[in-house]
Parts: structure tokens; C-alpha cells; sequence
């Protein structure tokens, strides 16, 4: 660490102004030796027209991962505001156990004793009584100042340490910061599993080959994707993000992995050192259930046969269930979960127009089919997109009901659009098979029964503002282009 050190405190905030903070705080991170990790987490999650976060913290993927799991203990290292910020969130998410803090001031971030501070918190916290692992994660300023967490020590009486930095100038969302605590614990399990015997997962796994499932999901979703498997003799092994540390050992030791979520490429890079096949999208609606069968089963080295059954055993009862809850309505989709574009796929297989897909991660060889198979239909996929863009597109489009963001939801309502948070509504309730199916379709079709209500409402608050029942619009062309900050500003009402 250097005296650069109060110049990064300075700097590295998500609530400055936005192109110099940005080359301010990468290049404090820079000159106090962070070179490497930002150009690794530049590689795994390059940055899109948006320099700075557009959604909560990214830190809070990685401390919800850590949270989530059992026995490990997750220790902030960043600044008070920072800290408490995403304390709240991570509470208000339902986080049953304390969040460790080291605190710091200019002092000991310019003389190295909040690297000190941290180590002695971690020897205080270190016991394998009570914890697997404790996951330390440095936030902006601390990643700025080079706080070395990789010089802590690996392990401590069998609990392991697991360092990383998660700065909002290195990490574009919250959900790839998922994957950097992620990646970093298979890492370490994967090196485990090489040098000698490991812990088996708690219950029986049954016997045979194993799919293991990446990315936070709906919990039915996992047991869903089991029974669409069972036919081709595959199982479902614990997913990743994981629950307890013994079930990264079988995950990695799975037959297949299937990258639901598209944007986890540290992960990935750790499935494929051990040797694992990878296949992309998920089984959602007639078309998409019969082609990740597929590819799922010739990954496992299933025969056709098998497959075939998997798919007659699977798709008629999506049929039916697509059949059953037809959505006619024009839907926008906008969110950063990573499951955009199945959702999208599975609307569209409901009946609805969905003319513009908008997601806030980055465009990965494990969406293309689904990027595709929208393309082919005149979807306008939109990667890395920016809040600016979701809004220009439910502007264009005025949908019957757009599924967003929060900034995107308000702006919506604002403008008498029906609209669904997205991660609220949509990301929790299932989405495979056919329990997908209806799930899906029918929380639409109640949201766009509410648009005249909306009209009726606006056109009593603000009669000037007049708002149509039901507007129709063309399609979404072409490409959207951002509007300045000022229109945005003039959408969302601030
Ligand atoms: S740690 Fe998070 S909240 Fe704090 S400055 Fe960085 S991005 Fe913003």
C-alpha cells in the first residue's frame, strides 16, 4: 500500500462523478498493485455502456452467496456507508446471521493496519467448531488501496479463507459478483478434490450420472429439472451458488454442467479444469425443454433413445400447459438475474408479443441459442443493457405489461403501464417444465387485466397527461438507442 492510498479513498465511490471515478479508482487500484485482478475481472465481465453500477452493489452477490451458505462466516472490508448499505439489503433478503466488518480510517488504510485488523479478525472468527469457511470481501476503497487479502492465510485449524475483491469499478453487476465468490470457492474445493479424499454431500445422492444446475433459481426449479432428467437415468447434483461447502466437491464431480444462468464464466472456468462439458440455456417451453434434453443428454453420453423418452415424457404436458394459459398481450422484459431470455422464450411460447428483451449482463456463448431462437422471432436482445435503454424500449413499445427492474417498474406506473418487478414476481415462482409454464403465464395475464385501471387512475391524477387504455405500437425494429440522461431523468421522475 502507498500514500495513493487516500486518493483512492477519494475516488473509488459509486456516487461520484461517473467517467472520472471510474479511470480514478482503477487507476489507484493499478498503482497499488491491483493490475492482475482487475484485468481478470475486466476478462470474465467486460464492462458494457454503463460504467458503473446501474443496480444495488455488486458486493452484494458475493455477500449473499456467502450468507446463504451453512457454517461460513462473511466479513466486509470497504467503507461504513458501503458496509451498512449492504448490510441492509442483505437483511431486508432475509439473512438469518451477523455480517462481519472491519472498520477503518485514512490511518491504518495508508500505514497497512487494516490489512492487519483483518487478518486478526480472521484468526478471532476461525473456528472449525462453527465454520467451513469465512469469505473475506473488499469493497471499493480497500480493493482501490490494495489491501492484499491474497497474502491472508489459506487456512486456519481446517477453516478456510477465502479473499476476494469485489469493487463496483471492476464488477458490472451484482449478479456476476455471485460468480466471483463462486468461482473462487470451487477454486479452492477443486484443488481440494485433487490433492486427496474430500467430504461426501449430506442425504444420498442416488447413483449414476449427475447434472449439476448454475445460478440462484426458483428452489423447484432444481427438483423440476430432476424429473425432466430421470428419464435419461440423470440426476440433479447441489447447484452452484452452493448451501454447504461438501457440496462444491459434488458439484464438481458432476457428469455435466448446464449454465442456466449465462453470466457465471469463473465458475465455468473451474468446470472445465475439472474436466466438466458445459451446455447453455435451460428447460423452458416446448422448444427449449427438447433442445437443453438434448443437449444435456449427449453431453452425459446418453443414447437418442433415451433422450426421445426424456422428451415425450416431458413436452406434452408443456403443451398443455402453454395451451391453457395463453397470454395475449405485447410484454417488455428487463432485469439483470440472468434469466431474461428464458423468460422471454417462455412468453413468447404462451402467445405474448415480446418485442424487446433487455439484460444487464454480458452476452455469453451459454445464451446464444436462446439470443437466437428470439432473433429468429424479431426479438431485439439487448446485452449489458443500460436502464436507458429499458425505459427508451417501453417507451417505444408501450407494452401491456413490462417486467423490469425497480427504476424501470416506476417509470412504467409513471406512465400508466402495467409492470412487474421482476425480481419479486417473476424470479420466484418456477419457470421449468410445464409447472413453468402456467406459473408464468398466469401472473401475466392477471398483471395486463390491469391497464385500464392504470389509464383511469393516471388520467385522475394528471388529466393532461392522458393515457390510452390500450395503445397499440409497431414492434421494436431496431436497436434502441440510449437517451440522454436528461429524457431518463424526465421518465423516472427525479
Ligand atoms: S462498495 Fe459498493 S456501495 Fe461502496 S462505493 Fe463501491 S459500488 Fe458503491
Amino acid at each position: 500500500m502507498s500514500a495513493s492510498t487516500t486518493t483512492a479513498a477519494a475516488a473509488a465511490s459509486c456516487h461520484g462523478e461517473r467517467a472520472a471515478t471510474l479511470q480514478q479508482s482503477v487507476q489507484a487500484a493499478g498503482s497499488a498493485g491491483q493490475s492482475a485482478a482487475l484485468a481478470r475481472l475486466a476478462t470474465d465481465y467486460p464492462r458494457g455502456p454503463h460504467d458503473q453500477p446501474q443496480t444495488m452493489c455488486p458486493a452484494f452477490g458475493s455477500l449473499r452467496v456467502g450468507l446463504r451458505m451453512r457454517r461460513t462466516a462473511t466479513i466486509l472490508s470497504g467503507s461504513a456507508c458501503c458496509v451498512y448499505g449492504l448490510s441492509f439489503t442483505a437483511h431486508f433478503y432475509g439473512a438469518k446471521r451477523s455480517v462481519g466488518y472491519v472498520p477503518f480510517n485514512s490511518e491504518t488504510l495508508v500505514t497497512g493496519q487494516l490489512f492487519e485488523d483483518i487478518r486478526d479478525a480472521v484468526y478471532k472468527l476461525a473456528n472449525p467448531a462453527e465454520h467451513d469457511a469465512i469469505v473475506v470481501i473488499n469493497l471499493c476503497v480497500p480493493t482501490a488501496s490494495g489491501v492484499p487479502l491474497d497474502l491472508l492465510p489459506k487456512e486456519i485449524d481446517g477453516v478456510r479463507i477465502i479473499g476476494i475483491d469485489v469493487p463496483g469499478f471492476g464488477v458490472p453487476t451484482h449478479a456476476e459478483a455471485k460468480d466471483v465468490l463462486a468461482g473462487a470457492m470451487l477454486r479452492y474445493a477443486r484443488h481440494e478434490a485433487e490433492a486427496g479424499p474430500v467430504a461426501r454431500p449430506r442425504g444420498d445422492l442416488g447413483e449414476g450420472p449427475r447434472v449439476c444446475l448454475l445460478g440462484e433459481m426458483f428452489p423447484v426449479d432444481p427438483v423440476l429439472a430432476g424429473r425432466l432428467l430421470a428419464p435419461m437415468g440423470l440426476g440433479v447434483s447441489p447447484q452452484v451458488p452452493s448451501r454447504e461447502w461438501r457440496d462444491l466437491y459434488a458439484a464438481l464431480d458432476s457428469d455435466v454442467v448446464a449454465a442456466v444462468h449465462p453470466f457465471y464464466t469463473a465458475s465455468v472456468r473451474e468446470f472445465r479444469a475439472a474436466g466438466r462439458p458445459i451446455v447453455g440455456s435451460g428447460p423452458v417451453g416446448v422448444d427449449g425443454t427438447a433442445a437443453w434434453l438434448e443437449a444435456v443428454g449427449r453431453a452425459a453420453g446418453i443414447n437418442e433413445s433415451q433422450i426421445g423418452a426424456a422428451k415425450a415424457a416431458a413436452l406434452p404436458a408443456i403443451t398443455g400447459a402453454l395451451a391453457g394459459s395463453r397470454i395475449n398481450a405485447r410484454v417488455t422484459v428487463s432485469g439483470y438475474e440472468g434469466s431474461e431470455l428464458l423468460v422471454a422464450r417462455l412468453l413468447i411460447e404462451a402467445g405474448a408479443e415480446v418485442p424487446y428483451v433487455g439484460t444487464a449482463l454480458p452476452r455469453t456463448e451459454w445464451s446464444e441459442a436462446d439470443r437466437e431462437w428470439l432473433a429468429a422471432r424479431g426479438v431485439h436482445v439487448q446485452y449489458r443493457a443500460a436502464l436507458e435503454q429499458d425505459v427508451a424500449a417501453m417507451k417505444e413499445v408501450r407494452p401491456d405489461l413490462a417486467l423490469g427492474t425497480t427504476p424501470l417498474v416506476q417509470a412504467a406506473k409513471e406512465l400508466g403501464v402495467p409492470a412487474l418487478y421482476f425480481t419479486n414476481m417473476v424470479s420466484a415462482r418456477p419457470l421449468f417444465g410445464a409447472a413453468g409454464a402456467g406459473a408464468l403465464a398466469g401472473i401475466v395475464a392477471a398483471q395486463t387485466r390491469g391497464r385500464d385501471r392504470f389509464a383511469r387512475m393516471i388520467n385522475f391524477f394528471a388529466p393532461s397527461a392522458k393515457v390510452e387504455a390500450a395503445k397499440p405500437a409497431a414492434p421494436v425494429a431496431a436497436p434502441v438507442t440510449p437517451p440522454a440522461r436528461g429524457d431518463l431523468a424526465d421518465a423516472i421522475g427525479n
